[in-house]
């Protein structure tokens, strides 16, 4: 199978490039990300390979199929970047569900305990011999309640750190688990109740803006505000209104309203002209990194693998386990 990968990084080549071989695929790696204008550098591939931030619409569909591409295989677990409407009975769309859940819990707890004792700013106080320990006072996890939202794979990872933290967690999920030890509430509930709030659930219609003027309303003044999940549920305005206000003990992101073309690239040369991430990046008490909380060894491997794996399904005519419809 032939396979264009767009937005190709150097980690990706270390993991993908050795194994591609022996799933019996050749790989043709290119750096721009896929969008309307590159969707073209996949003539005479069998597949394209994307990644978060690539997107595929329904012209792009149309073109892809015109070429002859049979497939699109994510490198990832999300599916709101691709029209799927469009891509029924044209291309199959395969993903990688599951890599490790543990990899973005784990992350999110990072998030969480950076911005809550302010590590990232005692580093780069004591680079600079600046031994003073003022504004860097954080809380106790220990006893406080943790909300999350969202209870999949990634959700009960994180369920299962914050219990080890000595945490009371309490859960909002639409199709609550049953076979859960956790206690699920409303979202209203949740929001009122929880000093950590942590989004583990995906980017559709219903969930995105769900932090919002109104629900930050009904949150807990000093709370902390983690997600690792997609930007686009939190609606950075009125994240920003309330930060000024004072609302929030930290606010951790490794995802953005507006990441698309701005995250896994080095713009410390360029003039930043998206203001909300720079107003974002000026409060002591907020850690944004760019979506990497997948990014462990264990991940990427995992993620190379089942990628391959899919393409081997499709070529081979197998079930397709991880495809992904409308
Ligand atoms: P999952 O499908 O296992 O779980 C998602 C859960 O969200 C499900 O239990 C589902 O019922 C629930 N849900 C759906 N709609 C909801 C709503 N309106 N309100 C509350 N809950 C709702 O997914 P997962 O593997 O746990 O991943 C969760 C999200 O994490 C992904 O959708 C993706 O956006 C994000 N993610 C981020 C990274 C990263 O690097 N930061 C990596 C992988 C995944």
């Amino acid at each position: 199978m032939k396979i264009v990968f767009y937005g190709t990084k150097p980690y990706d080549k270390l993991y993908f490039e050795p194994m591609a071989k022996d799933y019996g695929c050749k790989i043709r790696f290119v750096e721009t990300p896929c969008n309307e204008y590159t969707v073209s550098l996949a003539k005479g591939a069998d597949a394209i390979c994307i990644f978060v931030n690539d997107y595929i619409t329904a012209p792009m569909i149309d073109e892809l199929h015109d070429m002859g591409v049979k497939a699109i295989l994510l490198r990832c677990a999300g599916f709101n970047n691709v029209d799927l409407k469009a891509a029924k009975d044209k291309l199959e769309v395969l993903r990688v569900p599951s890599y490790s859940p543990e990899a973005v819990a784990e992350y999110a707890m990072t998030l969480l305990m950076t911005v809550n004792r302010r590590t990232h700013r005692a580093y780069a106080r004591t680079r600079d011999f600046n031994m003073t320990i003022n504004g860097l006072m954080g809380q106790d996890m220990h006893g406080k309640t943790a909300g999350v939202v969202g209870t999949g794979k990634i959700g009960q990872a994180m369920i299962r750190i914050l219990k080890g933290f000595g945490m009371e967690v309490i859960a909002y999920d639409v199709y609550p688990n049953p076979n859960l030890d956790v206690t699920y509430v409303s979202m209203e509930e949740l929001f009122s109740r929880a000093d950590v709030i942590s989004l583990h659930c995906p980017l559709t219609k219903e969930t995105k803006h769900m932090i919002n003027r109104k629900t930050i309303a009904m949150m807990k003044e000093n709370s902390f505000l983690i997600n690792t999940s997609r930007g686009d549920l939190i609606n950075t305005d009125d994240l920003i209104e309330a930060l000024l206000q004072k609302k929030f003990a930290g606010v951790g992101l490794d995802v953005y309203e507006e990441e698309e073309g701005m995250f896994y690239e080095d713009h410390s040369g360029d003039i930043i002209r998206d203001e909300n991430l720079v107003r974002l990046s000026t409060f002591p008490n907020v850690l944004i990194t760019s979506h990497m909380g997948f990014f462990t060894q264990e991940a990427m491997k995992a993620i190379a693998t089942t990628t391959l794996e899919n393409a081997r399904a499709l070529e081979n005519g197998e079930e397709l386990k991880n495809r992904v419809e409308a």
